[in-house]
């Protein structure tokens, strides 16, 4: 169900698409003219009067995945707005998204955009917000920090504080030492894209570091035993997930074993 709301002075707007029922969830942020990823083209009929509404001036997202930018080319089309991006990404988003099938149905197509490289700060009339690499999730994924309110926007760099999948490609182990980072920054507010608005920001990055950390001190004793990424896998996280199945394996729980 659409949600709209506002906290200290960050409007987010709450979104839910849904694959074969699962329900999707997804947050998108306006601040001060600013927002942050535009959500998925299939939920543009709740997110284009949002943008209406939150007088957009730029976009920045935090990566190129399609629920994070899938209504660029229609905000560069209709709100004549800049929209910035990693620019490591800029030829991927050259062209119209090619999708697997369940993507498509969870998110809809991403149309071809053009962006303009990322600022190290965005500032706006009120904040400014320092954009912070952060390796994980994808190798050029980035979060928007503003020290003085102690906002740290986190796109899918945080999805939940503990994991059994990961997504083809994803450096889990890259990601520990992005938790280090971004825990010494304090940060009292999550701004996150799937999970919304988490405060004690600190305490969840923690608890996922430790998370992440005690995963992996097994993935390499088992690995010293000798034991295959499969192997592991299946003796740590033996439960099969539907979302393996549903994504013919985009995601799974070998991706997270083989990124720690
Ligand atoms: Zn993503």
């Amino acid at each position: 169900m659409m949600k709209t709301g506002l906290y200290e002075d960050v409007h987010y707007l709450r979104t839910e698409s849904r694959l074969l029922g699962i329900p999707l969830t997804f947050y998108v942020y306006a601040v001060d003219g600013l927002l942050v990823d535009t959500g998925p083209a299939s939920q543009r009929e709740d997110i284009i009067p949002f943008l209406e509404r939150s007088a957009i001036r730029e976009v920045a997202l935090t990566h190129a995945h399609e629920d994070h930018c899938g209504l660029a080319a229609w905000i560069q089309q209709n709100l004549d707005v800049p929209v910035y991006l990693h620019e490591a990404l800029h030829a991927e988003v050259g062209t119209d998204a090619r999708l697997p099938l369940y993507r498509k149905l969870a998110w809809d197509s991403r149309k071809a955009f053009t962006p303009r490289p990322l600022p190290e700060v965005f500032r706006t009339p009120k904040y400014r917000f320092e954009i912070l690499p952060a390796p994980g999730h994808t190798p050029d994924h980035v979060v928007l920090w503003e020290k003085e309110r102690g906002w740290l926007f986190t796109g899918d760099f945080f999805l939940g504080v503990s994991q059994v999948v990961a997504f083809r490609g994803e450096e889990s182990g890259r990601s520990i030492d992005s938790l280090k980072r971004l825990i010494a920054l304090g940060a009292d507010t999550l701004f996150t894209a799937h999970a919304g608005v988490l405060t004690e920001g600190t305490r969840h990055l923690t608890r996922r570091l430790e998370f992440l950390e005690e995963l992996r001190g097994k993935v390499h004793e088992l690995r010293a035993e000798g034991l295959s990424d499969r192997a592991i896998a299946r003796r740590l996280l033996p439960r099969r997930k539907l979302i393996t199945l549903i994504s013919v394996g985009e995601w799974s729980t070998r991706h997270l074993v083989r990124g720690l």
